[in-house]
């Protein structure tokens, strides 16, 4: 159920991605350890991306995720 609900939040190709706090904020999850756990495990998938970048919520740099 939240994994389904992060991976609505994940911007589209090419965009800027999202990093967990703004993910943990936006779904108003109570750990930031939830999100965290679904971004991994998307990131090591072929259709997502997660790097070190500007984030397009909070604009701090920090792990962020994004379509690939
Ligand atoms: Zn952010």
């Amino acid at each position: 159920m939240i994994a389904h609900e992060i991976v609505e939040m994940i911007p589209g190709k090419d965009a800027q991605g999202v990093c967990d706090d703004c993910i943990t904020a936006a779904l108003g999850l109570s750990r930031r350890q939830q999100a965290q756990r679904v971004t991994s495990a998307l990131a090591v998938t072929p259709s997502y991306h997660r790097w070190q970048d500007e984030c397009y919520m909070c604009g701090k740099t920090k792990l962020v995720i994004a379509h690939a």
